[in-house]
């Protein structure tokens, strides 16, 4: 579909009229920091942000979903979906939400996940700013993002709004669009190809070659309890990372012992118990026992395992494990770099 072009002075006007029309979410201030959360206002968007705390997965996946309600016999679904507009979201971690469509779609779909996404609009956004720690312009390089509605950029004096799916065009009556010039399309690209200029962190090995060199040191328990040395597993990096898709289910009765909820929680397989499985009474067994058994299954989960199934890392360099992690040894960054610097 042809780009179309908002002046800035239309930019508030047609977000006010998106969020009259219904649920917004965004990207808004939190302290230094910043969430995705319902918008108020258009005041309140912050489309200037480098990353959010935690990916917009949260919105489909939330930390605590319930899953099936159950009252004796009687059992039933909580797909519970709400149409919203899920506006701002940073190439990257549509990226991510690609990666978690296709595994919640494959064998049996998970319904709980993909109904609250079926049910989403996502406007997708050039990112302004990079965060720190990220790297997404040097990583998934060959991997386009594909799951969003459309795409909007600043450009001087405006933005560009390029729909890509009938629900992206369905937004274009809330505003006062124009179609783009050729100057401010070829704007727009640029400023997409500038974007990934500007993470100051950047994976220099291409991905085939991680993903190759990775299996290669699986077996080294040296490297790998040394870049573990200092884990807390206190599974920060799991729980912020937006390709983390690991849950526990847990049954919470009521007090009348036939009533209750099933939901599921986000779980992380640096976190101790994770892989704790039980053995009868009183006995259990723990298959990735040490720390290092447990950063080894990450990294080689986000390098080298899922590669093949989806085309690239399971990474998509926003940098948010880096940046929540309190003993600052999660940056992949940094342990791809150490890897690939070894004598093989
Ligand atoms: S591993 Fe880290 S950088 Fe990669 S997607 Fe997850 S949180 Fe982002
Ligand atoms: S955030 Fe850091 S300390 Fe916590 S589990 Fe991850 S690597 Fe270990």
């Amino acid at each position: 579909m042809q780009e179309q072009f908002l002046a800035d002075k239309a930019f508030e006007p047609f977000l006010a009229k998106l969020i009259a029309a219904g649920p917004v979410v965004g990207p808004v201030g939190k302290r230094s920091q910043f969430v995705f959360a319902p918008l108020r206002s258009p005041a309140e968007a912050r489309l200037d942000y480098d990353v959010t705390i935690l990916p917009p997965k949260k919105l489909f996946f939330p930390p605590a979903q319930d899953l099936v309600r159950f009252d004796g016999d009687k059992v039933e679904g909580c797909i519970e979906p709400v149409a919203m507009v899920v506006f701002g979201v940073h190439p990257y971690d549509v990226k991510a939400l690609d990666m978690t469509d296709l595994l919640f779609k494959e064998r049996n779909e998970d319904r709980n996940y993909l109904a609250h996404r079926e049910a989403a609009t996502l406007v997708a956004m050039t990112p302004q700013k990079a965060s720190s720690r990220a790297f997404w312009g040097s990583i998934g390089t060959g991997v386009e993002p594909k799951g969003h509605d459309a795409l909007l950029t600043k450009v001087p004096g405006g933005w560009i709004y390029e729909a890509r799916t009938p629900k992206g065009t369905a937004l274009l009556k809330h505003g006062d669009f124009a179609s783009a010039t050729k100057e401010q399309s070829s704007a727009a690209r640029k400023a997409g190809l500038d974007a990934g200029r500007k993470c100051s962190a950047n994976l220099k090995h291409p991905a085939a070659a991680v993903a190759h060199r990775m299996k290669t040191v699986f077996k080294d328990e040296k490297l790998w309890n040394g870049l573990a040395e200092d884990c807390f597993s206190c599974g920060s990096c799991n729980t912020v990372c937006p390709t983390c898709y690991c849950f526990d289910v847990q049954d919470r009765w009521n007090l009348d012992q036939k009533s209750g909820t099933r939901t599921r929680y986000w779980d992380a397989c640096l976190a101790e118990d994770f892989s704790k499985v039980t053995l009868g009474a009183n006995a259990s067994e723990n298959f990735r026992e040490t720390k290092g058994e447990r950063f080894r299954h990450r990294f080689m989960r986000k390098a080298s395992y899922l590669n093949e199934k989806l085309g690239g890392p399971a990474c998509v360099g926003c940098g948010r494990c880096s940046a929540a992690c309190t003993a600052d040894i999660a940056d992949p960054v940094r342990v791809i770099d150490t890897i690939m610097g070894r004598p093989s």
